[in-house]
């Protein structure tokens, strides 16, 4: 079915709906960086990760990007609509992180560094939820 229209609500049904059939997938697809032009960094609507290696700088972009690219970004929040809610864990020990720790953390119970677990779902946004208040696109 194509769709004319579609609301941020109904959007994160649908991407919420595919990591339930295949949330290892989906992780991967979320994952995903694609080499773009310096044109595309510089568009103030379009998330693009800017990274530094030696003299070379490189413009990556992902695929929740382009979704929030759709739905539009909050400049001063840095925030699309749009959110991917990931765990964190130790990859040396295992243990799941806490609330607020984030990759590169170092592990409370051995030093390790948490990094990026499971994808559980995606969700709205603060700065989607305010849109829908007040009934616009971000
Ligand atoms: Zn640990």
């Amino acid at each position: 079915m194509i769709k004319n229209a579609l609301d941020i609500g109904k959007a994160v049904a649908r991407l919420n709906a595919l990591v339930e059939m295949d949330p290892d997938g989906m992780k991967s697809v979320c994952e995903a960086r694609t080499p773009v032009n310096p044109e595309m960094a510089e568009h103030k609507d379009l998330p693009v990760l800017v990274a530094k290696q030696g003299e070379q700088t490189f413009y990556l972009m992902g695929p929740l990007g382009l979704v929030n690219y759709l739905f539009g970004m909050d400049q001063d929040a840095g925030m699309g609509a749009i959110a991917g809610i990931f765990e964190v864990a130790c990859g040396k020990c295992g243990l799941l992180g806490n609330e607020g720790q984030v990759v590169g953390d170092v592990c409370g119970a051995c030093g390790g560094e948490i990094e990026l677990g499971d994808l559980i779902e995606f969700t709205i946004t603060p700065q989607g939820r305010e849109a829908i208040a007040r009934d616009e696109q971000v």
